[in-house]
């Protein structure tokens, strides 16, 4: 593991690699969810689901929801996540909870650097030192939390939807996306695909579930562009095998 957070998968829809088929079914049916619930097989669903998807039409999945608790990341991390606003999130509050001490998340660039560690702990140390020292004159943790860096260690709750989260890993799990949002999203992309391997089968990095890069000028490089695509380069099979051993590049995760 390269950082300490911590991401468990605490509750999920029953059956949520099968609503979504379910859903799908229910769409084109005179049948009732209920009956078509009860009729139809995982295979079928399964079946369904996977034409259904690729597609293109993604609300069906929005009917299989993930909770996440999330332990041990920075508030660097934790504003990245919030941005994403089709989500329910709770945070654990700097407000109501006074701090014994003051957990950082390190850089790992920072970490393997002597010099710019001692600059780093220096500052830690300084900010821990006044959130202290306004506690002791009285002044109100709501207050005195003004004194935290962004490295400071957050605990959230966070439930999204399988579209939602499609749309989140095309984001975070791309190369692009920074480290530590992007070790969150593996974690929680591992921990779905457990549950759901049919709804998430294509899941991960815009490029994986494209097919292609977005990313411009910025991109890694590793996907082809559309334009590429249309002239057929040899880069084609190269995205096709960073699909196939993306668990494993990021198994560290
Ligand atoms: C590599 C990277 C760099 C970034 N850099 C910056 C940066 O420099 N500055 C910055 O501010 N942010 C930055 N972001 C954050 C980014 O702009 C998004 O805010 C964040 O990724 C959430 O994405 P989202 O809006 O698709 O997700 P969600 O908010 O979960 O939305 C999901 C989808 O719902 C739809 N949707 C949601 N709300 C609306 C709405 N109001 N109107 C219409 N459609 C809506 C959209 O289709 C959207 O894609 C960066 C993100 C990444 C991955």
């Amino acid at each position: 593991m390269r950082g300490n957070m911590k991401v468990d998968l605490i509750s999920y829809t029953i059956d949520c690699d099968k609503m979504p088929g379910v859903a799908a079914f229910t769409s084109c049916s005179k049948k009732s969810a209920h009956e078509l619930n009860q009729a139809k097989t995982k295979e079928q669903t399964d079946d369904f689901i996977k034409r259904v998807v690729a597609y293109g039409h993604h609300s069906v999945i929005e009917h299989s929801n993930f909770t996440f608790s999330i332990e041990g990341v920075s508030r660097v991390c934790s504003h990245e996540l919030v941005r994403h606003r089709i989500a329910s999130y709770t945070q654990q509050s700097q407000r109501y909870v006074k701090f014994d001490e003051l957990n950082v998340v390190v850089p790992p660039k920072i970490k393997k650097n002597e010099e710019a560690k001692q600059v780093f702990d220096d500052v830690i140390e300084k900010s821990a030192e006044a959130y202290q020292t306004l506690l002791d004159m009285g002044i109100a943790p709501e207050d005195a939390r003004f004194c935290f860096p962004n490295a400071a260690k957050t605990n959230l709750m966070i439930t999204m939807n399988a579209r939602a989260l499609m749309n989140f890993f095309a984001l975070r799990c791309c190369r692009r996306a920074q480290w530590e949002i992007h070790e969150l999203s593996y974690k929680m992309l591992k921990l779905v695909k457990e549950r759901a391997p049919v709804v998430f089968e294509k899941a991960g990095a815009s490029c994986m579930q494209r097919g292609y890069c977005t990313e411009g000028s910025l991109s890694c490089g590793l996907a082809p562009t559309f334009e590429e695509i249309k002239n057929n380069t040899d880069k084609e099979s190269k995205i096709k095998e960073y699909a196939e051993n993306m668990m494993e590049e990021n198994a560290d995760f």
